[in-house]
């Protein structure tokens, strides 16, 4: 190409390009409200959040912009719900269980004991029609979620007394939402659901005997190792989603593009946010097991998780009796969970179950 060529076709493409950038931008800059159900200081989840409005910035060439609010900083942190779904803010950041009460469902979109995993819990929502369902259960409400992160499996919680038996569990007060809350209470507990910024001050008081949070990776920071001396790892939460849920209404009158930011750095976020849950619990799980605090790392007993495990499927039959739309979620499940766990026992699992521990050590 010669040079004259050369500059008249960049010319055009430049004016193009210009056009192009014009359509897609040349709109008001619309500013969103987003309330967490956590502090947005909190690593990973409320930092993932802030993490999203940067991103969502970045993508629309700053003409949709994410104001997030932490916790009770505009509406409380389990108001979140209900302000969206008025459509007083434009969306949140929190967890469906925190919605049982509300419907039954809502529980199984976070995770349920003894269910799918992290990686099973993905296929679920993106291609055995999980995200659907909870699509046309949220519409109800005025609301569209999208996936806000993924806590990996989660850690059973923290106790001021060790768990010995299945006795040691009985009248127990302890911070356990979702069905590991219902599965707890039938094994004796109390269960109670306080928002994450009050769970320390509740169990350092002895309001509260025990608190499952997350895992070593947020935990510590938490700082329950200075108040509760056991440590148990878990079957409540084997791999939980968050959620970014916008009001729905709000959410169908943006542009096209601007949807489709919004859905793409949801992606890029859930993603962030599972890598890092992944990344700190291994850096976090080695900060407990240096001797730092005197804290006891251990696993329920035998008759525990047995009681759990049986207590989990009589919930889910009953729920599913007693509620249309958790009996719905609950076929779904059904239909998929046996066929990817026969996956994950046939080779991950297997694959696991060989590696070598001595192979590649630091
Ligand atoms: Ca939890």
């Amino acid at each position: 190409m010669d040079r004259r060529k050369f500059l008249k076709t960049a010319a055009v493409g430049a004016t193009a390009s210009a056009a192009f950038t014009t359509n897609l931008y040349a709109k008001t800059t619309k500013t969103l409200k987003i309330c967490l159900s956590w502090p947005k200081t909190l690593p990973i989840m409320g930092e993932g959040a802030l993490w999203f409005a940067k991103r969502v910035e970045e993508l629309s060439g700053g003409s949709l912009k994410v104001k997030i609010f932490g916790a009770n900083e505009l509406v409380p942190a389990l108001g979140v719900f209900d302000a969206c779904s008025k459509g007083l803010i434009d969306g949140f950041h929190s967890g469906p269980y925190y919605w049982k009460g509300k419907n039954m469902a809502f529980s199984l979109f976070s995770a349920f004991p003894f269910g799918m995993v992290s990686d099973e819990v993905e296929a679920w929502f993106d291609f055995a029609g999980g995200m659907d369902i909870w699509r046309e259960l949220y519409a109800r409400y005025n609301l569209i979620p999208f996936r806000g992160g993924n806590t990996g499996n989660q850690m059973g919680g923290w106790f001021r007394k060790p768990i010995k038996s299945l006795a040691d569990l009985k009248g127990l007060k302890m911070r356990i939402p979702g069905l590991g809350g219902e599965v707890m209470a039938r094994l004796g507990v109390k269960p109670v659901n306080i928002p994450g910024g009050e769970i320390y001050t509740a169990l350092e008081r002895g309001v509260i005997d025990a608190t499952e949070w997350v895992g070593p990776s947020l935990d510590l920071i938490m700082g329950f190792q200075k108040v509760a001396k056991y440590y148990y790892t878990g079957w409540h939460e084997p791999g939980t989603i968050l959620e970014l849920t916008f009001n729905k209404k709000k959410f169908e009158r943006l542009p096209k593009e601007h949807q489709a930011i919004l859905e793409a750095a949801s992606r890029e976020m859930h993603s962030r946010i599972f890598n890092e849950f992944q990344y700190q619990n291994a850096i976090k799980l080695q900060e407990l097991l240096s001797g730092k605090y005197d804290v006891v790392l251990g696993n329920f007993p035998d008759d525990v998780n047995e009681a759990a495990k049986k207590a989990t499927q009589e919930i889910l039959n009953e729920y599913a009796n007693k509620y249309k739309d958790f009996a719905m979620v609950y076929d779904n499940i059904k239909s998929f969970f046996p066929k990817i766990r026969k996956w994950t026992d046939t080779l991950p699992k297997w694959y696991l179950d060989i590696r070598d521990k001595g192979f590649i050590v630091d």
